[in-house]
Formats: C-alpha cells, structure tokens, sequence
C-alpha cells in the first residue's frame, strides 16, 4: 500500500487561486498543492489579459480588486524582481446607439471609483490616433487602470509558498476522492495526498472535482474567450495606449508584449477542457477591430482561449461547503481571477483558520456570506454522521 502524504490543507488546481491560496495558508499551516500540469498557470491565468480594472464585473468583484490593489501596488520584499504593476489606463468607448449604457456605467463606475471621468472624443483620438471619429460617441477613461505582471505574480505565490514549507506537485491529476477517518483522501499518479481541509481550486474543473468527492456541484459554467495578437501598426507609437474597451463588451484591445492583443469578448459555454480560438472568433474579433478603427488586420501572430468560469450570480464562490465538512470552495473567478486574487487568497486562509475577513476587506463592504458557497448549496436541515462528509 502507498504511503500517505498528510498536511493540514491540500489545494487542488495551480492556477492563480491556488498558488495564491497556498502563499497565504501556509503562513499558518502545512499545505501541499496537487496541479495536474507539468506546470502550474497552463490554463485560464496562463490565458488571461493581464488587466487590473477596478470597474468591471460586479460589485462585489469590484471590492475585491479595490482589496488587491495594495499587495499587487506594492507586494512584500523579496515577491518578484520588478513591480507587479505597471501604469496602462482604460478607456471605454461608446457609439451613439451605446450612450445610454455609457452613462449608466460612468455612474456606477464612479461610486467605488472617482477618478474614472468622461473624456471628450478628441481627448479619446489623442490617445488612440487609430479610432474612428465617425464611430466614437462619447468615452471613458479609468486613469488607474494597470498592466499585471501574472507570471510575476504567480511566481511570486508559488516561491513564497515554497519558502513558507509548502509542497506543490505537478503531474498530480486528481483521479479519486475518498473521505476516511477525518481527512480528504487524493489519489493522483503522483501519490496519496490527506488532509482534513481541502481546497477546490481546480478552475473550470471545480465542479467536477466536487463531485469526485460526493458533493453536487454549484453549476459554475465555464465560458470560452478567445484573444490574438497583431503586430503593432507601423508608424504608431503604440507603448502608451490605454485598453480601449467598448461599453458593450463585443471586443477590447490593448498593448501586450509590443503588439496589440484583441479580443471579441466572446463568451461560448464550454465544457471544462483545454480551450483553442476558433477561426470564426478570430475573424469576429477582427472584424470589430477593423470597425472602430483604421486598422486593417492582415497577420495574426498568435490566437489562443481560455475559460472563465463564473457561478449563476457572477461572483466568485469562496468558503466551506456547508454539506461537507472541510471542504473548501476557491472556484468562479470569471474573468477577474488575476486582479482579485490577493483579496481572494487572504480570505480564504482567513475562513480556514477560522477568522473574520481581514479588516481592510471588511472596510470595503466584503462579507462572507456573500462569498459563500451556501448561496447555491444551502446547509441541510438535519444533520447526521453519515451526511457530515462527501455528501450531496
Ligand atoms: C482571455 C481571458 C482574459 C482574461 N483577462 C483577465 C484579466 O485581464 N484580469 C483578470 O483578473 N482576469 C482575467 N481573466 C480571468 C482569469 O484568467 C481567471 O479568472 C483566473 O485565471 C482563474 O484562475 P484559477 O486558478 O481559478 O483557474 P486556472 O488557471 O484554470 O487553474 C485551475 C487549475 O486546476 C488544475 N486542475 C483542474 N482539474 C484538476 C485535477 N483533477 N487535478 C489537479 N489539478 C487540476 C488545472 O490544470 C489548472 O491549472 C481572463 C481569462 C481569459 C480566458
């Protein structure tokens, strides 16, 4: 028989919900994280746009990033070489038939954020020469918008987990869940993992982990999104430019790596796998580009897609299942899992060593219940032995 790796928590999935959860827990606690790649970030933190918005998602998505900023502003000594954040800007821009969807997000926008300002269409051309006048009615600007570092990021989670005594573990597909004697049991190729605590931070394959160990899953529904890169248009001085987003999320651009990366915004259910663009996102993406602006895409340098994974209510679910003891939900970072991530990480190592939320996220109105998983789950009435583990 195999010998038993045990620790206080066991995190399943290295992506940046659990590299960022294992840099937080293992302050206090022995943990080992299981990621089924060879590397950990393969799938959507590996994907994502690297973009720090404080005005996009809900507002409780919103609160969480407000909550990251101050880690990913100015992260502890010793976290990553270079800064982790670095100056982009975000302007949002509207035609005529999308102006009312402009002014309500100009309202609501400025109520967690000030500093975000209409800005006048000659303003919006001088930052973005490429636009169309004829297609802009009116803009936005989010000055504080920021680039993430996310290989940074993660990096630095996953080192500072290491340096803190955690184990991660590749090549460590969770294959089987078993509940014995107070623990979580994981059977991976890499070994037997236990634990009494178990985090669930397997991305678009939560629900599927949750139901390996006898618990219904939440329904998060994982939505493809696809993005490529064309090169930067000769003549321009592209370094600058802020991500231009329309209001109505149909497509975004912004500077990545010297080229421009755009995106259709598209949002295609998915089951869990490794996502690829499809050739008529592409050509979508490309075509709304083209419309608002002078560019003319002739060469794709590079096309891929990942899945953001989101919960019926667009929130994150963050929190003990309350139908199986010790199992802990990280799951449904849609498409905010980067900039929300030390907001989410702090809370979960919070509410797994039994505390309030930290106070700064308490200050912002973040609550637990309104993170939990009972808000798709709820509690049984009647507990009993038989239903305190694993059960649906
Ligand atoms: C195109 C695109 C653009 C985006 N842009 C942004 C952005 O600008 N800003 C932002 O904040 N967010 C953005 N996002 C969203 C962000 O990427 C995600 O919210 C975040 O990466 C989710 O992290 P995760 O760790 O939950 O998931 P993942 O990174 O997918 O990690 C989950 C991990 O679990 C592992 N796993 C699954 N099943 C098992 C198993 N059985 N055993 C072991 N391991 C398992 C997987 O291999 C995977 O590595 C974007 C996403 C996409 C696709």
């Amino acid at each position: 028989m195999s010998e038993v790796a045990h620790a206080d928590v066991v995190i399943l999935g290295g992506g940046i919900a659990g590299a960022g959860a294992a840099y937080e827990i293992a302050k206090t606690r022995s943990v080992i994280l299981l990621e089924r790649e060879s590397v950990c970030g393969y799938h959507a933190t590996g994907r994502s746009a690297a973009s720090f918005t404080e005005n996009y998602g809900t507002g409780l998505v919103r609160r969480l990033a407000l909550g990251s900023r101050p880690f990913l502003a100015s992260p502890p000594a010793g976290f990553c070489e270079h800064p982790l954040l670095s100056p982009r800007g975000m302007l949002t821009i509207a035609r005529a038939d999308q102006m009312e969807r402009l002014d309500a997000e100009l309202a609501r926008a400025r109520l967690l954020v000030p500093s975000i300002v209409p800005v006048s269409i000659d303003d919006a051309l001088a930052r973005v020469p490429v636009l169309r006048r004829d297609y802009l009615a009116g803009a936005i600007l989010e000055p504080h918008s920021m680039d993430i570092d996310v290989d940074a990021l993660q990096n630095g989670f996953l080192r500072g987990a290491r340096a803190a005594g955690a184990r991660i573990v590749t090549r460590a597909q969770v294959r089987g869940i078993a509940c014995r004697n107070g623990e979580w049991q994981v059977e991976t190729p890499a070994g037997l993992f236990a634990a009494p605590v178990m985090v669930d931070a397997a991305g678009a394959w939560a629900d599927e982990v949750a139901q390996m160990a006898g618990i219904a899953p939440l329904g998060l529904q994982p939505l493809r999104r696809t993005a490529f890169n064309i090169p930067a248009p000769v003549g321009h001085s592209i370094a600058h430019w802020p991500l231009v987003n329309d209001v109505g999320e149909e497509f975004y651009v912004k500077v990545a790596g010297g080229q421009l990366m755009v995106s259709p915004a598209d949002a295609t259910p998915s089951k869990p796998m490794d996502a690829w663009a499809d050739d008529m996102d592409v050509a979508i993406g490309a075509e709304r580009l083209e419309r608002a602006t002078h560019l003319t895409v002739t060469r794709v340098s590079h096309s891929w897609a990942g899945l953001r994974t989101f919960a019926a209510d667009r929130s994150p679910v963050v929190g003990f299942d309350p139908r199986a003891e010790g199992f802990f939900w990280l799951a449904g970072q849609g498409g905010y899992g980067i900039k929300t991530s030390s907001s989410l990480s702090r809370i979960a190592a919070a509410l797994i060593g039994g505390q309030d939320l930290p106070d700064d996220l308490q200050r912002l109105g973040i609550s637990a219940s309104d993170l939990s998983p009972a808000r798709f789950a709820p509690a049984p009435q009647v507990s009993s032995p038989s239903t305190t583990r694993g059960a649906a």
